[in-house]
């Protein structure tokens, strides 16, 4: 195994040690999505000393990317992405393994994408694709880090079949499409907190955003939670595990200015 030290000052956390450093060493994580959450999702797992990270996409980088999608730069402009984001990959830690998948995620392709991953972090731009990889991940049992941002806002939750609800209980119709203002600092932010889901799961660490939504205002930098709840209902969940409980009715509890 190569040398635990560049891995040092984050085996020194509590609880966390070489073991832990090994765990992360042995995990196989799909990373759906080179964009700004991507980047950023990509680049951190990396460093930690991710074992297998599968980068996966279908697009090639356009100019208009690189405010915030830092895995590409502007020699690889019309280059795929996933080229772009395994060579950068690759110069920051020799030791992870990275496997390409130039490709859409579908429902044709998902179980074969997704094979062998022990987590799966949504990055994706679109929300069919986002519900394929819910489903699958429903099926399979498979843990699914969501993330989304939007100008300076951004959210994240920690989906865990059977036991939280699912993307479709949570969004049981698909928001409007199409391009979306961003700030690279907010995908950089939301994205690191997906990778940091990623490692405490991997790590069994610290308590998960589990049934929990995070949302961030970079404009006023404001914080705060949902609670999320189960929709019993669910097309994708609603028969799997214990369900039983009200779709997400919960509203933003910020303190006042
Ligand atoms: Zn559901």
């Amino acid at each position: 195994m190569p040398s635990l030290d560049r891995y040092r000052r984050q085996m020194d956390l509590p609880g966390w040690g070489k073991d832990a450093q090994e765990r992360l060493g042995r995990s196989r994580v799909l990373v759906a999505g080179l964009g700004g959450l991507g980047s950023a999702v990509a680049t951190n797992l990396v460093l930690a000393g991710v074992g297998k990270i599968r980068i996966c996409d279908a697009d090639t980088v356009d100019i208009t990317n690189l405010n915030r999608q830092f895995l590409h730069s502007e020699g690889s402009i019309g280059s795929h992405k996933t080229r772009s984001a395994m060579e950068t990959l690759a110069a920051l830690n020799s030791g992870v393994e990275i496997e390409p998948v130039f490709s859409y995620i579908d429902s044709g392709n998902v179980a074969e994408i997704a094979s062998g991953v022990s987590i799966i972090v949504d990055c994706l731009d679109n929300f069919e694709g986002r519900y394929v990889l819910n489903r699958w991940a429903v099926e399979a049992g498979i843990p699914l880090v969501h993330g989304a941002v939007w100008g300076l806002e951004g959210r994240v939750t920690f989906i865990a079949p059977p036991y939280t609800p699912c993307l479709a209980c949570i969004f049981p119709a698909a928001p409007p499409g199409g391009s979306v203002p961003v700030l690279g600092a907010a995908s950089c932010a939301i994205g690191s907190l997906q990778a940091m889901e990623t490692v405490k799961y991997i790590v069994g660490t610290g308590r998960l955003l589990k049934g929990r939504m995070f949302i961030f205002d970079g404009s006023t930098m404001r914080f705060c939670e949902l609670e999320l709840e189960r929709n019993p209902l669910c097309p994708v969940c609603g028969k799997v595990g214990h369900g039983g409980s009200r779709p997400l009715n919960g509203s933003c509890k910020a303190p006042p200015d």
